[in-house]
């Protein structure tokens, strides 16, 4: 799966991160490594100018791999079970319903809800606020639950966001860090007028009722499902 910082900016992009570096902050080359601290270019899954999704990264690139059969538009019903062991899947493909099972190890990957519905449908307990689940920044917890037994049923999900004060501190002061970046020289000759969120916007009440009503996910629904056992499970595992 490939990955690259973005190597063409626009006037804009350049102009953020110039007025970032006049707000304060060090300009830095990894986020997600050495020094998350600053403005950077922003990393994405980009392979030679052509957007990288997880499907192609792992399976689709790997077409000559004589280790791999790929199956597409089938459906996994249910995990099979040895006492608590997961032995396989019970798959829906080409209308027939199959029992495929691993010689070695089934691995679970259908996503952050889609891993956590099989889970819960093959009677094993999904919880929510376990220790080493879930590593993404927000303190709010939401949760994920089954309407019904049946897989095409759409699950009950409540993200819970913002449901913390430590979010709310984060999301405000997120706000303030932006304005203050918005202000500076680099960024002011682009400006024609604030638009969002308004000169009028700037604290308490009409803050709070702004990010109510704009704030918005960044898709990463993350910590249905826990790996292993103990508290940094997730991190423990075995890479593949
Ligand atoms: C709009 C949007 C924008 C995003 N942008 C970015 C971005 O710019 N950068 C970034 O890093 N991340 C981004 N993400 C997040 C990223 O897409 C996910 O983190 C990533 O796709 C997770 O990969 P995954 O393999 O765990 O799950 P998924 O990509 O969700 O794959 C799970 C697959 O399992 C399948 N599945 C589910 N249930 C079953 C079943 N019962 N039987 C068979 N198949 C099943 C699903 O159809 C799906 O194909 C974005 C997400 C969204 C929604």
């Amino acid at each position: 799966m490939c990955a690259q910082v973005q190597q063409q900016l626009s006037p804009l992009n350049a102009a953020f991160l110039a007025a970032g570096q006049e707000a304060g902050f060090p300009l830095t080359e990894d986020v997600n490594g050495f020094q998350q601290h600053g403005v950077s270019r922003f990393e994405m899954s980009v392979n030679k100018g052509i957007r990288n999704s997880v499907s192609f990264g792992y399976l689709h690139s790997q077409k000559e791999n004589q280790n791999l059969t790929i199956w597409t538009g089938c459906q996994v019903l249910t995990i099979t079970m040895e006492g608590t062991r997961a032995t396989g899947f019970e798959v829906k493909y080409q209308g027939k319903v199959i029992n495929v099972f691993g010689s070695r190890e089934a691995i679970l990957s259908c996503g952050g809800f889609g891993s956590a519905q099989l889970l819960m449908l093959s009677g094993i307990e999904c919880k929510v606020n376990l220790p080493g689940v879930g590593s993404m920044r927000p303190t709010s917890c939401g949760s994920v639950s089954l309407r019904s037994a049946n897989i095409n049923d759409p699950l009950c999900i409540d993200p819970n966001y913002m449901a913390t004060s430590e979010d709310w501190r984060v999301m405000r002061e997120s706000m303030r860090l932006g304005l203050e970046v918005a202000k500076q020289p680099a960024s002011k000759k682009y400006q024609h007028h604030e638009h969002t969120p308004g000169v009028h916007i700037r604290h308490g009440a009409a803050m709070d009722d702004f990010i109510r009503e704009d704030a918005a996910s960044a898709y990463h629904p993350c910590g249905t499902c826990k790996m292993g056992s103990g508290d940094d499970a997730i991190n423990t595992q075995r890479q593949y």
